[in-house]
């Protein structure tokens, strides 16, 4: 019998590409490979990369500069780049990197156990073309997280925002089947899998492909509530103005969906969301906002912003600090604005602001961003609310659960460990500002 192999893996940047590395080590370890968290004894080293910031590209060449020092005194050690840098420069990177073996892309890695067969005969191999044939396998998927199973409902995005490199990189939406989500969800309720987390671009959009007009999120979601298990529902990323009524209505009927969106606004200034090829204004999105929460009563809404789009001045940069109390966003993801090859805003040079001042602004952003969470926790004082229990930590000699609500709150409360995976009801009392803290509820 030939020996087992390891394979490593590191995955950077969004929930997407954590769910491709789940889908890669599921299929490894079909073809034997077992998973090791210590790269040095690793037969098989991939770095699933993300091209969203400098700053992500700029990790997974490093990370590949130290593996390739690796090679040199272990030949027969196989190095791979998968991910959205890797769709972007494609044999570029064959070229730049000599040690790296594999250069596959989202949409082709689905196609990793024959391309293992000839790395492993020599080759080395650039393949970025859409697996199409491959995508819908049989092969395990080997997850990550704990107790939350995220489901691939679409891929790919039609959008094109003016600072994305996305759709360039990940191709125009392509929705899965109902049947397929179904039955990926069926597997992971049946592994014992509490939440499930439909993922997408655009997850409003799902079905948009589809030529039956009746298949849409809030369909779906109507579906999945039906299942005869004990869990919940999310889904993410929304895009402010494909959340329909009807989303909304499937939310509010169905038990299982939790009463939490992300809904990336990106700037609040119109103009500037305008410039960022964004299709709303900053009305539109506190009107999507508005019907929301007047919709549920303890609704989380979140948001992605970015400081310095090319562009934006101090009034404008302003308007997205008002924005975050206006719309009482609970949480916003933050960066400053990196230019990325290939958008469209990467070509608007002569008005890129310095990096002193995205810098500075990011900062304020943050700030803002932490009154906000800290204002929106507040508001829980008092509330009961049903958790989902996923870990724990050992403090002062007790045992401090860690949860999550059903609308995304980290809620921590002492309890027992058998807790773990389980729902219970904690009385919030105490607010800081990343975090609850309660009391179980016998
Ligand atoms: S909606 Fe815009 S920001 Fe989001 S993935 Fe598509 S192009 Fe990128």
């Amino acid at each position: 019998m030939s020996q087992e192999k390891k394979v490593y893996i590191e995955t950077l940047g969004c929930q997407m590409n954590k769910s491709d590395s789940e889908r890669m080590l599921g299929m490894l370890s079909h073809f034997g490979y077992i998973e090791t968290s210590e790269p040095k004894t690793a037969d098989l080293l991939i770095i699933n990369t993300c091209s969203i910031r400098q700053l992500s590209e700029d990790k997974a060449y490093s990370y590949v500069g130290v593996w390739s020092k690796w090679k040199e005194t272990r030949p027969e050690l196989k190095i791979a780049v998968s991910g959205c840098v890797a769709q972007q420069y494609r044999d570029k990177l064959l070229k730049r990197f000599q040690k790296v073996d594999l250069v596959m892309g989202p949409r082709s890695f689905y196609r990793l156990p024959s391309l293992l067969e000839k790395i492993n005969n020599g080759e080395r191999i650039c393949d970025v073309e859409d697996a199409v044939n491959e995508k819908e396998n049989n092969y395990p998927i080997k997850r990550i997280s704990g107790y939350n199973a995220w489901i691939p409902i679409s891929e790919g995005c039609n959008n094109f925002c003016t600072y994305c490199i996305v759709p360039y990189v990940r191709g125009r939406e392509r929705s899965r089947s109902l049947e397929v989500i179904k039955k990926e969800v069926v597997d992971a309720l049946k592994q014992g899998y509490k939440e499930i987390t439909l993922l997408g671009q655009n997850v409003d959009s799902w079905g948009k492909d589809f030529d039956d007009e009746t298949l849409r999120l809030g369909k779906l979601l109507r579906e999945l509530n039906t299942l005869d298990y004990d869990f919940r529902i999310r889904f993410v990323t929304s895009y402010p103005t494909d959340i329909t009524d009807d989303v909304i209505k499937a939310v509010q009927e169905c038990d299982k969906v939790c009463e939490y969106f992300h809904i990336p606004m990106q700037s609040g200034n119109s103009e500037v969301l305008k410039a960022m090829n964004r299709r709303y204004t900053r009305e539109q999105y506190g009107e999507i906002v508005k019907k929301i929460r007047n919709t549920f009563e303890n609704v989380t809404i979140t948001s992605d912003f970015i400081a310095g789009f090319p562009g934006e001045t101090e009034e404008q940069f302003n308007d997205t600090l008002s924005a975050i109390d206006e719309f009482e966003l609970d949480y916003s993801n933050t960066a400053a604005y990196s230019p990325r090859e290939g958008t469209v805003a990467a070509k608007w040079v002569d008005k890129f602001l310095d990096e002193k001042t995205k810098k500075e602004r990011l900062a304020r952003l943050n700030e803002k961003n932490r009154q906000a969470c800290l204002k929106s926790n507040q508001k829980a004082l008092g509330k009961i609310y049903e958790v989902l229990v996923e870990d724990f930590e050992e403090k002062d000699e007790k045992i401090i659960l860690k949860s999550k609500s059903r609308n995304n709150k980290y809620v921590h409360f002492e309890g027992e460990k058998e807790l773990i995976g389980k729902f219970v009801n904690v009385k919030i009392n105490k607010a800081s500002t990343w975090h609850l803290a309660g009391e179980i509820l016998s």
